[in-house]
């Protein structure tokens, strides 16, 4: 059980213009799925640093006040202790992985090696972490020769294989086609049941949004907002910080305009169709609807979102 505690937390990096993380001051339960969200150059990378201690360890900088993991200060843990409780993704897998490995199963047990284990243990927990990642029939491949989405979940098996209750996933799949950010994103989606804190940083939370317990929002180094999706999402003024999902943005007109007077703002597309139904039908029914069958037609595109919302836009418009 690893709960995360920053007290009054500050950092400057030595090169850098200013503060690029100023006076935070948060907790994070253990078992915890957190959304960090917010625009380029706010600070999320810089919290995500903070941690498993590469910041202070890695980086040359200024802290201030502490944070602290399991009880323990990162400024004092060692690396390798840290590693051991917090695990950490990066953007592109390829500053993850070894280089070196010319197997799969090379490259995941890589970091276990250095922890001076039994090769049979060692094994054993690479193949556990492939199995979880989805990748067991990888195990032989050439790293080198992986797509980016199968490159990101060796790179998540490597973390994991050092058995982490913590884990800290900074823009997991900015770099990755729909298809392979989809992959990383269910396999995230269900980390939290598995018993692991999640920390994973987004400027699209669209797909995880359903998902977690808390949303930060980080903005010129602060933590402008904190609560559940739903409250930050409906917070007035904070599109201008965040991308808004889209259901919330219509779930928001349709109680301004009094279509609507239920509490619950829609997270996920097939929320959004939900609560529009009886809109949808009672239109249909008085024949004002743009389309023939606009309930089916909904129905139809659900399982693909982009159509969804075009679908749900379009319904709005003549609702
Ligand atoms: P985000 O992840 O939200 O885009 P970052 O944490 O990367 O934001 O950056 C926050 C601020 O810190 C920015 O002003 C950025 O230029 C600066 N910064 C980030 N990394 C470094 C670094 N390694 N050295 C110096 N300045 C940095």
């Amino acid at each position: 059980m690893t709960r995360i505690s920053f007290e009054n937390v500050s950092w400057e990096y030595r090169t850098g213009e200013g503060l690029a993380i100023s006076n935070v001051d948060l907790d994070i339960e253990s078992g915890s799925f957190i959304g960090i969200t917010g625009p380029s150059d706010a600070g999320k990378s810089t919290f995500c640093r903070l941690v498993p201690g590469y910041i202070p360890h890695y980086f040359d900088g200024d802290l201030e006040g502490s944070v602290r993991v399991g009880g323990r200060e990162v400024s004092e843990a060692s690396i390798g202790e840290l590693a051991e409780r917090v695990g950490m993704l990066f953007e592109n897998p390829f500053d993850q992985l070894t280089g070196a490995s010319t197997t799969v199963i090379e490259e995941v047990a890589f970091g276990l090696e250095n922890l001076g284990l039994e090769r049979e243990t060692i094994v054993e927990r690479s193949v556990e972490s492939l199995r979880r990642v989805g990748i067991e029939e990888l195990i032989d491949r050439n790293p080198q020769r992986l797509s980016g989405g199968q490159s990101q979940r060796v790179a998540l098996a490597s973390v994991l294989a050092m058995a982490p209750d913590v884990l800290v996933l900074d823009e997991p799949t900015s770099q990755l086609d729909p298809h392979g950010a989809e992959a990383v994103f269910e396999i995230v989606a269900g980390m939290k049941d598995q018993g692991y804190t999640v920390i994973v940083v987004s400027q699209r939370l669209d797909r995880l949004t359903p998902h977690l317990d808390r949303l930060l929002v980080i903005d010129e180094g602060e933590i402008a907002h904190d609560g559940t999706p739903q409250e930050v999402f409906t917070t007035p003024g904070v599109e201008e910080v965040v991308d808004v999902p889209q259901s919330v943005r219509i779930g928001r007109r349709l109680r301004e305009e009094e279509y609507v007077d239920s509490g619950g703002i829609p997270l996920t597309v097939g929320a959004a169709i939900e609560e529009l139904r009886p809109q949808i039908e009672s239109a249909a029914d008085g024949g004002s609807a743009a389309t023939a069958d606009p309930v089916a037609e909904v129905e139809r595109s659900a399982n693909d979102p982009r159509v969804a919302f075009e679908n749900v836009h379009h319904v709005y418009e003549g609702v």
